[in-house]
């Protein structure tokens, strides 16, 4: 598969055409950022850890009968994916409050959900994400009530299978973001699974090993995300 234009650059990763139109070259970058962009940083060897840690996940994640846009990873840090047409919509699910969800609704960082619970965002920096709810999707035709139902049974169904593979590693799966996009009339997941989009504590220190240590200048950002592909098995080297 030969890498073709440029098609899109985001905050960590880029968009390439290849020669199959059905088909994109995902590259994950060393660029990180944090806050709608407004924190930004290249971070050494990221982008090799979360192609790898990716690729793991969206393996893992199709054996537990979730479609992902996956097709290969092609070298260390690039990916051959199915090419979507995205859903301007992020799916949050949570099993621990922490994040946007205490700044809004005042609860206690670090409370065990009595069980996950699940929200939809607008993937729109310049608005800061905002949150939004199935009647927004639908009144603005972001997605149907059919994509509506499929994107939260699949997200749902993402959380069931990954939950039990953190804990066997001794991590606990906080929570984190997932979209979606159309392909041959079905929704599949789309973007990536890494730590740059889910929260990941130690089971027994509850030390983060995931984003929030780049959100919150605790350092050793990539070393935390190797530590947790390491317990996983994901080899990085
Ligand atoms: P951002 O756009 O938020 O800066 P990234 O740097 O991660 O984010 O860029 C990746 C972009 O590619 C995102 O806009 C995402 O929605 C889009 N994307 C992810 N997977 C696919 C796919 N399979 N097909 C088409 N677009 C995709
Ligand atoms: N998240 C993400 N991209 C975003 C917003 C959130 O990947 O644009 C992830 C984030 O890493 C976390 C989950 O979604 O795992 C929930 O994030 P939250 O709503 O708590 O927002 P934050 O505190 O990051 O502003």
């Amino acid at each position: 598969m030969n890498q073709g234009a440029l098609m899109y650059s985001g905050k960590a990763k880029s968009i390439f055409a290849t020669d199959d139109d059905k088909t994109l070259l995902m590259e994950f970058r060393d660029d990180t950022s944090a806050f709608d962009g407004r924190k930004t940083a290249s971070l050494t060897r990221k982008g090799l850890v979360n192609n790898h840690f990716n690729a793991f996940i969206m393996q893992k994640l199709e054996q537990g009968g979730v479609k992902t846009h996956l097709l290969s990873m092609v070298d260390d840090t690039k990916s051959l994916v199915r090419h979507l047409d995205m859903i301007p919509v992020e799916c949050v699910v949570r099993n621990i409050a922490t994040g946007s969800i205490c700044r809004r609704l005042g609860v206690e960082d670090g409370l065990e959900l009595e069980m996950p619970t699940f929200e939809f965002f607008l993937k729109d920096d310049e608005l800061h994400d905002p949150m939004i709810n199935e009647y927004h999707i639908r009144s603005f035709n972001w997605a149907s009530d059919e994509e509506i139902n499929r994107m939260t049974e699949l997200t749902f169904a993402t959380n069931a299978v990954l939950v039990p593979l953190f804990r066997d590693a001794g991590i606990i799966l906080v929570d984190f973001k997932l979209e979606f996009g159309r392909y041959d009339g079905q929704l599949y997941l789309g973007d990536e699974f890494t730590p740059d989009g889910c929260r990941l504590w130690d089971a027994e220190t509850r030390e983060k090993l995931d984003k929030d240590r780049y959100r919150q200048d605790l350092g050793n950002v990539v070393e935390s995300y190797e530590i947790a592909a390491r317990r996983l098995g994901i080899s990085t080297v």
